[in-house]
């Protein structure tokens, strides 16, 4: 439901890697149906915020709640099944496959596995469902006509719309984006921003981690703003961008 309650808490959260304090006291709330900005300086601790959320690494101390509700943490498969995606920086599709064939495999919910066996273990009704779920979230993101495309063979911003299809494919409640717009061009930043915008209108909230800060402006109603994996600033799009400390942070880059 978006009706703007608390959907993600994080409260004092932290991940050292040794003497790294790659979080160190995150506290921020997701609300529901919202799409909520991450932004900060490179290395200011983003992508690790999202790999304990998404449950790829424990928290080296902290509270994670969703829904109210202490979120299972160091598990892909439990987070998924808390209502959580996500993507990655970097992208991981199966290459061999189609477009259409990487959907499916995320639809039958496996995470990173050998794959014609899983789309061979699908009961012909499933794989009927499956193939037509595919089909429309291939539509969703602007894929249709590459269905039968090998992965490895789309353009790199086609590439990164499957992504974001097959982290839909787990029909999840908060979707995480992680550099979307990273590498594309102007007009797939574009259809980008239309694309989170349908997402957006289907009831998902969203963290949206992202370096193009206008691709923010137009998406964001709250923006966190991370520096040496702490909040440095919160607010709207406008409102951290004229923050001193947010004005300084990217200067220092
Ligand atoms: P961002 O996504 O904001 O660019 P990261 O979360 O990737 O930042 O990195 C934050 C800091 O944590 C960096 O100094 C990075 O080198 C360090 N870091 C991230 N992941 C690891 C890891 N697995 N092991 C050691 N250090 C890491
Ligand atoms: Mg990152």
């Amino acid at each position: 439901v978006a009706d703007g309650s608390a959907f993600l808490e994080l409260e004092d959260l932290k991940r050292h890697f040794g003497g790294v304090k790659a979080v160190d006291g995150l506290s921020m709330t997701v609300r529901s149906g919202q799409i909520h900005g991450l932004i900060g300086p490179n290395g200011s601790g983003k992508s690790t915020a999202v790999n304990v959320i998404s449950g790829l690494y424990p928290p080296t101390s902290g509270r994670m709640r969703l829904r109210g509700r202490p979120l299972g943490t160091g598990s892909l498969y439990r987070a998924a099944q808390s209502g959580l995606a996500r993507t990655f920086q970097n992208l991981q599709l199966f290459g061999e496959l189609t477009a259409l064939e990487n959907v499916m495999v995320a639809l039958k919910g496996v995470y990173r596995s050998p794959i014609p066996l899983v789309l061979l273990g699908l009961a012909k009704g499933e794989e009927r469902r499956a193939r037509a779920d595919g089909l429309a979230l291939l539509d969703l993101l602007g894929l249709k006509d590459q269905a039968r495309t090998r992965a490895k063979d789309l353009t790199y911003g086609d590439q990164r719309f499957l992504e974001i299809a097959r982290a839909l494919a787990r029909k999840p409640d908060l979707l995480i984006l992680d550099e979307p717009a990273a590498g594309l061009a102007h007009p797939d930043v574009q259809r980008l921003i239309q694309t989170i915008r349908r997402i957006h209108q289907r009831g998902i909230a969203m963290i949206l981690i992202e370096h193009h800060m206008d691709v923010v402006s137009e998406l964001c109603t709250l923006v966190t703003v991370l520096d040496g994996g702490r909040v440095i600033a919160e607010g709207s799009p406008d409102e951290v961008k004229r923050h001193p400390k947010v004005v300084e942070a990217y200067l220092g880059q």
